[in-house]
């Protein structure tokens, strides 16, 4: 327990504190170093239209492939990144990756499919946030209609009246804006209404108990009309059963995104992916 620090006064010299400041000192040197070295790799997990049954997008998931070739998750680097700020630049590097994705799948003939790209609430909050999409959008000549931003409820931090007219500058640009993880925040619904967003994404604890016989499907059964409602599109994630995906067909849930469809992979194996993508039936 650091104290306040006067002449006189004796520091506790506290190892369990030092042993934490020194092995987080050691993590950010660690990755500052993966970014330096490009280890980090942006993947991309397939959305799937409900309606046609086809890919329609993707979400690009940012990985780091460390030395020994070990894949670390965002998990336990994000956090992090987000602490020391490194986000910025990092945020930057996986946007762009998943504009010139886009690019290379409309090249490709898959000249439909939209990015998704998850931004922290650290990166929204830097004042030159819109003046970078701009230049990303600009330097990748990735049309913005194809692009759209994941925010958590967690960005209302910032306060309401700036998060409003921020998403409305990033609207005007026209790149779209999904709430992630919906259901988990605490943001109210007042703010839900008032929010310039396109489409709500119901987090996987919602969509896992659908599963069941009991009565556990009520959350998704109410979010996806509260979407609808509210004039959004919604989406259901981490979908892994053909039962989860019935129910949320049944609900006209918009799009989906799971185990069940395709894992988040490196760009190339998402084309062979694509390329060889034939419609699951539904579960009759
Ligand atoms: P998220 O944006 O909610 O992404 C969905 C997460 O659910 C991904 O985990 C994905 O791999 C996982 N998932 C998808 N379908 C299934 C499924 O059927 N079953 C299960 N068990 N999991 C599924 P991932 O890639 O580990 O990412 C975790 C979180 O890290 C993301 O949650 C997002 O909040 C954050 N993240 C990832 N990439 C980035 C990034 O580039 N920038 C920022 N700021 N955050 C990122
Ligand atoms: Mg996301
Ligand atoms: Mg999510
Ligand atoms: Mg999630």
């Amino acid at each position: 327990r650091a104290k306040s620090i006067g002449f006189g006064q004796i520091i506790k010299y506290d190892p369990e504190l030092a042993a934490i400041t020194r092995d987080r000192a050691q993590r950010l040197g660690d990755l500052q170093l993966a970014v330096d070295r490009n280890q980090l790799e942006a993947h991309y997990q397939p959305l799937i239209d409900f309606k046609t049954g086809k890919p329609c997008g993707v979400e690009a998931l940012i990985r780091w492939r460390r030395d020994d070739g070990e894949l670390v998750p965002p998990v336990d680097f994000i956090p992090l990144a987000e602490y020391s700020g490194l986000i910025r630049p990092i945020g930057n590097w996986v946007a762009r990756e998943a504009m010139m994705m886009a690019r290379r799948l409309h090249a490709e003939g898959f000249d439909t499919m939209r990015v998704s790209i998850n931004v922290s609430k650290v990166q929204l909050g830097a004042d030159d946030f819109v003046a970078s999409l701009t230049a990303l959008l600009e330097d990748t000549g990735i049309a913005p209609e194809f692009v759209e931003l994941e925010i958590t409820e967690s960005a209302c931090d910032m306060g309401i009246d700036e998060l409003e007219i921020l998403l409305h500058r990033i609207r005007k640009l026209g790149v779209s804006i999904a709430i992630d993880d919906f259901g988990t925040g605490f943001s109210s619904l007042s703010y839900l209404d008032r929010l310039p967003v396109d489409k709500l994404k119901i987090d996987r604890c919602f969509i896992t108990p659908l599963d069941d016989e009991t009565d556990s499907s009520r959350i998704a059964e109410l979010i996806v009309p509260l979407g609808h409602r509210l004039g959004m599109q919604v989406v259901a994630e981490g979908i892994e059963t053909a039962k989860q995906a019935q129910k949320l067909a049944e609900m006209s849930c918009d799009i989906a995104q799971g185990f069940l469809y395709g894992k988040p992979m490196p760009g190339p194996e998402l084309l062979t992916w694509l390329q060889n993508f034939t419609p699951i039936a539904a579960e009759q």
